[in-house]
């Protein structure tokens, strides 16, 4: 007899929306079951974030030994450089399957039951998985339904993926280093890896349809990733659009009118990411839409009772540790808990060369207010990113802040390794605080913090080291 279960949650989808998700209902008490079609870890885990960066630091190896073999650098020199990146796909993939395995430990210690399979919903609360191992089907009817299916690579109609034309996903899965390639969208994906494969030794044209790479980002802080690519030999076609492909070639179409055709190895097309909302009986569950996404409210309930969605599904930022953090706050909500979602600042990381960390307000958002005042402090004057090869790309940290209360609006920074100082900007955001705070926290010397440290200061009008 086909089986029924009758857990208190059902969650759909295992990335980083839905198994954390898991993983606290389950620490909460409450009896839950998480199904997916794909691999446990989701976009992120298996094709997104996790493999891409595995790429970026590979390819930073590599070019490492590449320029100590090309006449040294820091008085070191080494041999000639190679790689066979069909090895650096296994490294790539042994990390993965690591995490995959962690997931899937992580999930059975929460008592949490994991399905592989594909979930369809007859209405909003009966669901029928089709196991993946070709077993008989699942009937599920939860108390509540946590939906976090995620997202997929936007497809351009008239650059079909297949053969040539690839996704990210199909980027990170290569046997070898395209000898050209070129990247259609120059947003987070096209140049992270743009720039990956760039180092790998591939000769990389980015086509973006806006004015700059980055359009999220304002110029000020996006002109030291552009200035890296170009001294790297990356082309950039600004403003220009990709209208498909003529035999090895992609057509585009600049921003002065010109057509030109690229010829190119692989086209990796990178022109963002849409929810998955299809295919899964959505519109036998009546929940209402906002425009392509679920609509939630600010404790990811859908219109319908009991029906929650988090994550992609749900709208931007298509971030991970977004997507998990909304997750963690319903299993909470189910448990009895009070929560919304409400923080001050969910901070976003470009893994480009240099890195691009945002917290809060960004300048297009306070523009013309005259309460708001900026002050930004270099790395080019600290020591710590002189000694570690950061300080000479142009990078620097931002403070947007109240002119009168000095209260901290947003924190931007630009510059090689600034990733890591997105935990202290997005604290500090959380916590409320204003320049004297920061300006009052002892910074470690030498660290690249110490620029952040300095930008307070200069806001308060006594900086040290300029
Ligand atoms: P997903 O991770 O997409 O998971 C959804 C899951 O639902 C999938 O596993 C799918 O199989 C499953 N599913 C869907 N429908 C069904 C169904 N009907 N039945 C069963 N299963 C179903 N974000 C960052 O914060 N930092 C980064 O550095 C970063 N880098 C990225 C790099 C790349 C190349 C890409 C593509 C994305 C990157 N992201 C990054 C974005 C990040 O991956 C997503 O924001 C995150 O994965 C969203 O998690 P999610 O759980 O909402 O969806
Ligand atoms: P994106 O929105 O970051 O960038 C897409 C770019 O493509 C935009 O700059 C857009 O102007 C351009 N574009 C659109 N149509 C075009 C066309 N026809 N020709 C040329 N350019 C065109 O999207 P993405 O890079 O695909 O990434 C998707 C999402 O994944 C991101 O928005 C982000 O939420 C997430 N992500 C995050 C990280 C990170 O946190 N480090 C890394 C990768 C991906």
């Amino acid at each position: 007899m086909p089986e029924t279960l009758t857990p208190k949650v059902l969650i759909i989808g295992a990335g980083t929306g839905g198994y954390p998700t898991a993983i606290r209902c389950g620490q909460l008490g409450l009896d839950t079951v998480i199904v997916d079609a794909g691999k446990l870890g989701g976009t992120c885990l298996n094709v997104g974030c996790i493999p891409s960066k595995a790429f970026i630091h590979a390819a930073g190896k590599f070019e490492a030994v590449k320029k100590a073999a090309n006449g040294g650098t820091l008085g070191i020199t080494a041999g000639s450089a190679s790689i066979d990146l069909a090895q650096t796909v296994a490294w790539k993939d042994g990390i993965v399957a690591k995490l995959n395995g962690g997931v899937g430990g992580l999930l059975k210690r929460a008592k949490a039951r994991h399905i592989q399979g594909w979930a369809t919903f007859t209405d909003a609360k009966t669901c029928t998985v089709q196991p993946s191992d070709g077993g008989e089907p699942i009937t599920i009817t939860p108390e509540h339904v946590i939906l976090a299916t995620g997202s997929q690579p936007v497809e351009l109609p008239f650059l079909p993926f297949g053969g040539n034309v690839i996704s990210s996903e199909g980027a990170l899965q290569l046997d070898r280093v395209p000898e050209r390639l070129v990247v259609v969208g120059g947003g987070y994906i096209g140049v992270e890896l743009g720039t990956a494969f760039a180092k790998f030794g591939s000769k990389v044209t980015i086509v973006e349809a806006q004015e700059r790479i980055l359009p999220l980002y304002d110029k000020a802080l996006t002109d030291p990733v552009r200035k890296w690519l170009e001294r790297n030999g990356v082309t950039l076609h600004l403003g220009a659009k990709a209208r498909g492909m003529d035999g090895d070639a992609l057509t585009v179409e600049t921003a002065d009118g010109q057509t030109l055709k690229l010829a190119a190895d692989k086209v990796m097309v990178t022109v963002g990411r849409r929810p998955v909302t299809g295919g899964f009986g959505l519109e036998a569950m009546g929940v209402d839409m906002a425009g392509p996404f679920i609509k939630v409210d600010d404790q990811r309930r859908t219109s319908m009772k009991n029906v929650w969605a988090v994550g992609d599904v749900v709208g931007e930022p298509m971030l991970a540790h977004k997507s998990s953090a909304e997750g963690e706050m319903v299993a909470e909500i189910i448990a009895g808990r009070r929560r919304t979602f409400d923080p001050v600042t969910i901070a976003a990381v470009c893994f480009t060369e240099p890195e691009i960390v945002a917290a809060g307000l960004l300048p297009a958002d306070v523009e013309g207010r005259t309460d708001v005042a900026v002050a930004q402090f270099p790395f080019s004057a600290i020591g710590r990113a002189l000694s570690m090869e950061a300080g000479d790309d142009g990078g620097f940290v931002r403070i947007l802040h109240g002119k009168d209360d000095h209260r901290i609006l947003g924190i931007q920074a630009v510059g090689s390794h600034v990733s890591e100082l997105s935990g202290e900007f997005a604290a500090f955001m959380e916590m409320g605080a204003v320049l004297e705070d920061v300006a009052g926290t002892i910074h470690v010397h030498p660290t690249l913090t110490e620029a952040f440290h300095e930008a307070a200061l200069r806001g308060l009008g006594h900086a040290i080291h300029i």
